[in-house]
């Protein structure tokens, strides 16, 4: 049998509870997922592509199941259905916090859809505990002193504070 891949994109700009939740619920019925990092030249990120990696990596490797070891991380500057096709993923992951996510998320499948039919999507609806969880709220807590810790690994915490620090 194929092996089953999906491809969750994000901009992961940091990482957070939300994310890892969705992260999780997709690795009980994927073989394999693959954070794909958008990078939009235009628009300039807190962290790098490499940075970005480097914390998923670190944070992921802790999991005290095997898990980890069928996630990877990649970045794409394209269409996300052409990052999916050339890495071989079958099905496009996403998480739903709202309504607001919805409507947007339908359009994106739509079109996506029509682009590439022989891709999917797969929505899984964020947990209670992480449902209000940005990573655009995280970056402005942070820049004023607020206290991330209820809403990423201790990791990120760590990489924001040596990063607003500089
Ligand atoms: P953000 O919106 O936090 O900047 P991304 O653009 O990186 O995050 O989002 C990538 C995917 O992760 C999207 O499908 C988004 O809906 C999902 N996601 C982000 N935060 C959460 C969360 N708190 N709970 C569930 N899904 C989330």
């Amino acid at each position: 049998m194929s092996k089953r891949v999906g491809l969750y994109p994000g901009s992961f700009d940091p990482i957070t509870n939300g994310h890892l939740d969705i992260l999780h619920q997709s690795l009980a019925i994927a073989d394999k997922v693959i954070i794909a990092i958008g990078v939009h030249p235009s628009k300039p990120p807190l962290f790098t592509f490499e940075e970005r990696e480097d914390m998923i990596t670190w944070i992921i490797k802790d999991w005290d199941d095997q898990a980890s070891e069928r996630v990877e991380v990649i970045s794409f500057d394209d269409l996300v259905i052409d990052a999916a096709r050339r890495n071989g993923a079958g099905f496009m992951i996403r998480g739903l916090r709202d309504g607001t996510d919805l409507d947007y998320e339908m359009q994106l499948a739509g079109m996506n859809g029509a682009m590439a039919p022989e891709i999917g999507t797969i929505y899984f609806p964020a947990s209670p505990k992480v449902r209000p969880i940005t990573a655009t709220l995280v970056r402005q807590i942070a820049k004023l002193n607020g206290d991330i810790s209820h809403f990423t690994p201790n990791f990120v915490v760590q990489k924001i504070a040596e990063k607003l620090n500089k």
